[in-house]
């Protein structure tokens, strides 16, 4: 075979039908059974000659315990090396050992396996926000004063005021393993640190962390609900050295309010009118969470009719529709009737019971002069 063939790395053990972990006793068992059933003498098909070849190869490669381990080591990187090569490398295994290592090395330092630990990340904070039903609805700004943990800036986070590089791992924090590049085990010198700590910081007591005010100002969306979380992202905890910071959690609660209900994104509100404007109809003015709202009662309303309004309740928080607003219509008693009214009154009952000869016009002018609002 030439050395420039670029055929990728054979699976030896798929020849030889053992598991990647079979023991020696397996493969040499595993190697027999085919030799006894493709050996050129007793076989004469040329594919099983050379099914013999290969099933030869993979047998001196996984019975010799160095150049499987290369071999196992090759197939792990995945390197697809030409088999020439791979011939060439395993014959010499104190050259292929050094040239893994340098690969392995390469490859371990890319996807950061030796690079000191970084530091750990910032935990997130709650706080509590009570805000108005209008300040929901229209959105608002709050300020929050509180105390952030954050590394100690004369230390650096690491509650020594001086430090020496580890010597055992050479400031990695890891070390390779002789018998096998890829692994890297935790320096038990330094844990990982990479550093070794002397003397104790005086400005943290050596704990590495201080406590810091801090205030930061939220914008709160309009719409936002009781119970609603708003993230706001890196006023947390302050991440230790070089950890991300966390996050604030404003949680929000909404304080109730007696001239109306939120349902959803929908404001709901019990409404009274006088009796007047729901026997002929009229305009009301509705309490919104933000001002009111000029809405018509249509005539021959009663007691408890529900009224809509759509979009004119919450914004959504999340960008969706707004709500709508929903009036229930509570009709005030009316005063103690003085004469007048009790006159009008009694038309009234008359008229629904149809006992009345009187204009309609005339009774329903003189309903709204002496019951309607002023
Ligand atoms: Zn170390
Ligand atoms: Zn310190």
């Amino acid at each position: 075979m030439s050395a420039r063939s670029s055929k990728k790395l054979p699976n030896y053990y798929e020849v030889l039908n053992v598991g990647s972990d079979a023991t020696a006793a397996e493969v040499k068992d595993a190697f027999r059974r085919l030799a006894l059933e493709l050996h050129p003498d007793v076989n004469d098909d040329p594919d099983d000659h050379a099914r013999f070849r290969l099933a030869n190869e993979a047998y001196r490669v996984l019975s010799d315990p160095t150049q499987r381990k290369t071999y196992d080591t090759m197939r792990l990187l995945d390197l697809g090396l030409p088999i020439g090569r791979l011939k060439e490398w395993l014959d010499d295994p104190i050259r292929m050992q050094g040239a893994l290592n340098k690969i392995a090395t390469v490859l371990a330092v890319a996807s950061g396996l030796f690079r000191p630990k970084p530091g750990r990340d910032g935990r997130d904070l709650t706080i509590p926000a009570s805000i108005s039903h209008a300040d929901s609805y229209a959105g608002c700004e709050r300020a929050f004063d509180y105390g952030r943990e954050a590394d100690c800036e004369t230390c650096k986070g690491t509650g020594f005021e001086t430090i020496s590089t580890c010597v055992h791992c050479g400031g990695v924090g890891r070390l390779r393993s002789d018998y096998f590049p890829l692994v890297a085990k935790r320096c038990p010198r330094c844990e990982t640190r990479g550093w070794i700590g002397e003397t104790r910081c005086a400005a943290c007591d050596g704990a590495g962390r201080v406590t810091r005010a801090h205030r930061v100002k939220v914008r709160m969306p309009a719409g936002v609900t009781d119970g609603y979380r708003l993230r706001v992202t890196g006023h947390g905890e302050a991440g230790s050295r070089g950890g991300k910071d966390g996050d604030l959690i404003v949680l929000v609660a909404v304080e109730s309010r007696s001239d109306g209900r939120r349902q959803g994104n929908d404001w709901a509100v019990e409404h009274a009118v006088d009796f007047a404007t729901a026997a002929l109809g009229g305009v009301t003015h509705v309490p919104l969470p933000v001002g009111t709202l000029a809405m018509r009662i249509p005539a021959g309303s009663w007691d408890g009719r529900r009224l809509r309004v759509a979009g004119r309740g919450f914004p959504d928080v999340r960008g969706g529709d707004a709500g709508d607003v929903f009036v229930t219509l509570r009709i005030r008693p009316a005063e103690a009737p003085d004469d007048a009214r009790r006159a009008l009154i009694d038309e009234y009952l008359r008229t629904v019971r149809g006992e009345s000869t009187a204009p309609a016009g005339d009774f329903l002018g003189a309903l709204e002069r002496h019951f309607g609002a002023h």
